[in-house]
C-alpha cells in the first residue's frame, strides 16, 4: 500500500446548505378506509394500525386492518368487475385507464414521492429519481402492450386469469405496487392489493388517483393490514393468482398454502448479491458503484450488493478509497436534496440489523463504520463494512438488509464465481472489469437472475427481473412479465 493510503483525508471543512424538500403540498388524511369497489370503506372489525414517520417518529396516519371478511368483500368486487367489466372491454380501453394511470403519477409525482419519504425513510432523491419515475414508467409500458398480447405470444392463444391477489413489501412500496398492478391490468385481470404495513400510504394515495381517472369500480381494489391480511388473501378460493414478493420465509409458507390449488404465482424473494471487482477495473468507478449497491436506500433493496469480492492484489486500494467514500456520505433527514442515507425503516428492521452486526463481530469480522452523527430521534445506521469474512460466515450467507457489506477477496475468476454462487440466494450480481471478455464469461457462470456490468442496480420495465434458488419463482418485467398474468392454450415456452 503506497504512503498515500496510510491516513485517511477527508475533512472537507465545509457542509451542504440544507436543502429540504417542503411538505405543505401534500395532504395525507388522519385515517384511511380500505379501497373497495373504488370506494374508501371502514373495515368490518373497525380496528386500525399507526404508521409512523420512521427519521422523526411522528404518526402520520391511522390506516384500517382488513380482516377475512373484508378480503373476502375485496375479492367479490374483484370478481364482479372481471366479470361485468374489464374481461369484456376491449383491450386498448384498457389501455386508456393504465395509461392514465401513469399520467397522473407524473402529474403528482412530487406528492408521491415526499409521502414515499415520509412514510419509508427512503431520502428524497431516490423516492423523486427512481422510485416516482419508475413506477410511472411501468404503466406506460404495460399500458402499450395492452391491444398487443397475441404478438407477444404469436399463435399461444392468451387469456387473462382473472383475480389476482398481490402483496408487496416495505422498501419499494409503490414501485412493487407498479410492478405487479400495471401488467396484471394490461392482460386483463382484476386485482387485490397488499401493501405493508409500514408503507400502506403511497398505494392509498394511488388509490385516491385510480379514482380520480375513473377506473371501473372493483378493477383495483387495495386492502391494508399485517400479515394475517396477506395469508387470508393467499387463502382466498376465488383468487386465481398470487404475486408475491418479499421475504423467503414468507414465500415458502405462501407456496405451502397455495400446494394443491390451480392458483398460478410468482415469488420475488430475497437476495445476497455479490459485486465482484478485478483488478483492471476502473477503481473509482468502482467504489462509486459499490456505495450505490449497499448504501443508498440504507441496504433496503433485494438485489443490494451486500456483498464484495474484490480481487486480491487491488483490495487494500479499493478498501482504501471505499472507506474514504464513507467519509462523504451524508446520512440524515431523508427530505434533505443533499441526504445520501436516509432512516431505516422501522425498529424492528433497525434491530435485526443491530444483531447482525453483533454477529458480524463475533465471526471475527472486522468493522468500519462511516463516521456520521446519528439523528436522536427515528432509526438509523451508519454504512458499514465488515473485512476478513469467510464464506462460512452468516454476514456473509445469510440477507440482512441494512447498509452492512460483507468483504473478501480472490485470486482468480472461477474463484470469484464459486464464492459468489455459493449462497442460497441468486438475485442479482455485479461484475467490474475493463475486459468485455472477461464480462461475458463471468456473468453467464453466475447463477443469478439479473447481473449489471460495470453499472449496479439499474432497472427498466423492458427487462426481465427475478431470481434462481431462494430468490423466486417466475419473472416480472418486460414481455415475460406479461406471461405471469396470462393462461396460455398452447405452452409458449417464456
Ligand atoms: P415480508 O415480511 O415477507 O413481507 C412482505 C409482504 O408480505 C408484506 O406486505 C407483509 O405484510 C406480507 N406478509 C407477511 N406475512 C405474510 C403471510 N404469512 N402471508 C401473506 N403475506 C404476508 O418481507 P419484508 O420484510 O416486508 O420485505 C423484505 C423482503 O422482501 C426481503 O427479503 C427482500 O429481499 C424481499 N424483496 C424482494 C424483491 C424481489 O423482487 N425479489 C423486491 C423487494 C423486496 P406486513 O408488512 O404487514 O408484515
Ligand atoms: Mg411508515
Amino acid at each position: 500500500m503506497s504512503d498515500a493510503h496510510n491516513t485517511l483525508k477527508f475533512d472537507t471543512g465545509w457542509q451542504y446548505a440544507p436543502a429540504p424538500e417542503s411538505t405543505d403540498h401534500v395532504r395525507i388524511d388522519k385515517k384511511y378506509g380500505l379501497f373497495i369497489n373504488g370506494k374508501f370503506t371502514a373495515p368490518s372489525q373497525g380496528k386500525y394500525f399507526t404508521t409512523s414517520n420512521p427519521a422523526t417518529q411522528e404518526r402520520l396516519s391511522r390506516i384500517a386492518i382488513a380482516g377475512k371478511s373484508d378480503v373476502n368483500r375485496a375479492v367479490k368486487a374483484a370478481r364482479k368487475a372481471y366479470e361485468n367489466v374489464w374481461s369484456k372491454m376491449p383491450a386498448r380501453e384498457r389501455a386508456k385507464y393504465i395509461f392514465r394511470i401513469a399520467r397522473g403519477l407524473q402529474e403528482r409525482a412530487r406528492e408521491f414521492s415526499v409521502i414515499e419519504t415520509m412514510d419509508g425513510g427512503k431520502p428524497i432523491r431516490e423516492s423523486r429519481d427512481v422510485d416516482i419515475p419508475l413506477a410511472a414508467a411501468h404503466f406506460f409500458y404495460y399500458a402499450g402492450w395492452a391491444d398487443k398480447l397475441e404478438y407477444a405470444f404469436p399463435g399461444a392463444g392468451v387469456k387473462s386469469l382473472g383475480v389476482a391477489g398481490q402483496i408487496v413489501p416495505w422498501n419499494f412500496p409503490l414501485l412493487m405496487a407498479a410492478w405487479k398492478i400495471a401488467p396484471a391490468l394490461a392482460c386483463g385481470n382484476t386485482v387485490v392489493l397488499k401493501p405493508a404495513e409500514t408503507t400502506s400510504l403511497t398505494a392509498l394515495k394511488l388509490a385516491e388517483l385510480i379514482q380520480d381517472i375513473g377506473l371501473p369500480p372493483g378493477v383495483v381494489n387495495i386492502v391494508t393490514g399485517a400479515g394475517a391480511t396477506g395469508a387470508a388473501l393467499v387463502d382466498h378460493p376465488d383468487v386465481n393468482k398470487i404475486a408475491f414478493t418479499g421475504s423467503t420465509a414468507v414465500g415458502r409458507s405462501i407456496m405451502h398454502s397455495i400446494a394443491g390449488t390451480e392458483k398460478k404465482y410468482t415469488l420475488e424473494l430475497g437476495g445476497k448479491a455479490a459485486n465482484i471487482i478485478f483488478a483492471d477495473a476502473p477503481v473509482d468507478q468502482a467504489v462509486e458503484g459499490v456505495v450505490n449497491a449497499i448504501f443508498f436506500n440504507q441496504g433496503h433493496v433485494c438485489c443490494a450488493g451486500s456483498r464484495l469480492l474484490v480481487q486480491e492484489s487491488v483490495a487494500d486500494e479499493l478498501i482504501h478509497k471505499l472507506k474514504e467514500r464513507m467519509h462523504t456520505l451524508i446520512l440524515g433527514n431523508p427530505l434533505d436534496k443533499n441526504t445520501d442515507i436516509g432512516a431505516i425503516n422501522s425498529r424492528a428492521q433497525l434491530d435485526k440489523i443491530n444483531s447482525y452486526l453483533k454477529i458480524g463481530k463475533n465471526e471475527g469480522g472486522n468493522m468500519f463504520q462511516a463516521p456520521c452523527t446519528l439523528p436522536s430521534k427515528g432509526y438509523w445506521c451508519p454504512p458499514t463494512i465488515f473485512t476478513d469474512m469467510a464464506q462460512s460466515n452468516r454476514l456473509v450467507q445469510e440477507e440482512i438488509f441494512g447498509p452492512v457489506l460483507a468483504i473478501q477477496t480472490f485470486r482468480t475468476a472461477a474463484e470469484a464465481v464459486t464464492k459468489a454462487n455459493n449462497t442460497p440466494y441468486g438475485l442479482s450480481g455485479g461484475v467490474w472489469t475493463d475486459k468485455g471478455s472477461k464480462i461475458f464469461k463471468v456473468t453467464s457462470a453466475l447463477k443469478a437472475g439479473v447481473v449489471w456490468a460495470n453499472t449496479f442496480n439499474k432497472f427498466d420495465p423492458t427487462s426481465p427481473f427475478g431470481g434462481y434458488k431462494e430468490s423466486g419463482i417466475g419473472r416480472e418485467g418486460g414481455a415475460h412479465g406479461l406471461s405471469a398474468y396470462l393462461a396460455m392454450e398452447v405452452n409458449h415456452g417464456r
